[in-house]
């Protein structure tokens, strides 16, 4: 079945799509195999959270738009899961909030980063990094820390999202402030990030985007009012309550 194949009335239309979006970044050698059990992951995550953004994770993307906003050198790092899900969504938060687009991969392979950057280009990235690979992540062996000299080592505010915790931790280390969107509120990156974001992928990038839209004419001292009410910590608990104190009864009459 194909993605247009899908009925949208089908009551697990955005899973389906997801789904096939992901095995279609596996054929085309954007998405790496592990890519997949990331995938089964978050989709049980999202299941659990009612596949819902909570207002938490409002708050959080309008506090990511602000640190974004407020930011000299922001970098959105895309892996393999993202180009495959998010990849006009993703140029798009690129383009709202002046950031550059960097492909940064846990299984990193120069041919699965040069697809990733044409793959984002087809979707109008205008320049894609990652492929100089002239800079480091301290603290990581060589394949996962490489990044370029001028994206992710020079930037002072960095989206990781879908990271994994070894890379957040160390990127943490060197002082960056870390936006991370997992759906988990138990994974290590999130947990590391001064803004996490616990919603799905999907749903989150375009919502960040709206927000910076939403705050292009605030002044620096609006946007920092912005990042400062943001609570990290509240927005795990949030999503953990979310997801321990959530009931199927409920989700089937939000449903109805
Ligand atoms: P950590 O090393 O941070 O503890 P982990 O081992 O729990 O991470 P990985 O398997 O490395 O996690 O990466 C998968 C992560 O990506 C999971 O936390 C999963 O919830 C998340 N994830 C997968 N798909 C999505 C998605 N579409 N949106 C948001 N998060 C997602």
């Amino acid at each position: 079945m194909t993605e247009t194949e899908i009925p949208e009335d089908h009551p697990r239309y955005a899973s389906l799509v997801t789904r096939h979006r992901i095995e279609a970044g596996v054929e085309r050698g954007i998405t790496s195999k592990q890519g997949l059990i990331a995938q089964g992951r978050g989709e049980a995550f999202d299941y659990l959270l009612g596949e819902r953004t909570l207002p938490s994770a409002d708050d959080a993307a309008r506090a990511a738009a602000a640190t974004l906003l407020l930011a000299d050198r922001p970098v959105i790092s895309v892996n393999g899961n993202v180009a495959a899900l998010a990849p006009a969504e993703t140029v798009d938060l690129a383009e709202a909030v002046d950031a550059d687009l960097e492909v940064n991969l846990f299984n990193h392979t120069d041919e699965r980063v040069r697809r990733i950057a044409d793959h984002l280009r087809d979707h109008g990235a205008a320049e894609v990094k990652g492929l100089a690979g002239d800079g480091e992540i301290s603290g990581l062996d060589h394949a996962r820390g490489v990044v370029d000299a001028d994206g992710i080592e020079a930037a002072d505010v960095v989206v990781v999202p879908l990271e994994d915790g070894d890379r957040a931790a160390a990127l943490d280390a060197m002082g960056k402030t870390e936006i991370v969107i997992d759906l988990n509120p138990g994974s290590r990156s999130p947990r590391t990030a001064d803004v996490p974001i616990l919603d799905n992928l999907l749903r989150a990038v375009p919502n960040v985007t709206e927000h910076a839209r939403d705050l292009a004419d605030a002044t620096p001292a609006e946007l920092k009012r912005v990042v400062d009410e943001f609570d990290a910590d509240a927005a795990l608990d949030a999503a953990e309550a979310a997801i321990r104190e959530g009931s199927f009864a409920d989700r089937d009459a939000d449903a109805e």
